[in-house]
């Protein structure tokens, strides 16, 4: 946390990350608490946590079939992953890019089941929107040699033979 942050600080903190994911406005909520809403803004982006955000949105929703639910846990994924990307933060990063990878593999799996045809995983796999991710993944994974690696090494596993 940045020492910095009046949000962060604020003995009403809880209340206003409520009122943020509840989709009232920076501006309205600046007022409420007696803050800037550039600090909400600030952290909004910078602090909050996007789990926390996932969670209020998904809270709402219907119960959904497996792979809908899937398919959710897709796109929830990829939030993260543009959230970790857009905030230059590359544990989040690689824990997106973990669950990606296992709501991909899931989804194969269970694709591949209802329609006894295995390779359904591999398309899953050469699918344009999963080399997308991928590639932008490394693009930024470049910075941290580890980290590259270990996931190079894990994708390198999951590539149709
Ligand atoms: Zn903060």
């Amino acid at each position: 946390m940045a020492q910095s942050c009046k949000i962060c600080h604020h003995p009403e903190r809880q209340a206003i990350e409520a009122a943020i994911n509840g989709g009232e406005t920076l501006v309205s909520i600046a007022k409420r608490f007696d803050v800037r809403p550039m600090n909400l803004s600030r952290h909004k982006t910078a602090h909050m946590a996007p789990l926390a955000r996932i969670q209020a949105r998904r809270g709402k929703e219907k119960p959904a079939a497996s792979v809908d639910r899937l398919e959710q846990m897709y796109d929830d994924a990829r939030v993260l992953l543009d959230e970790a990307l857009a905030t230059n933060r590359p544990q989040l990063s690689l824990a997106a890019m973990k669950e990606l990878r296992q709501v991909v593999e899931l989804l194969g799996k269970f694709t591949g089941e209802l329609n006894d045809r295995p390779q359904v995983q591999v398309n899953l796999l050469a699918s344009p929107d999963w080399h997308r991710v991928r590639e932008v993944v490394f693009q930024v994974l470049q910075r941290y040699p580890g980290a590259t690696e270990e996931l190079s090494s894990r994708l390198l596993e999951l590539e149709p033979r």
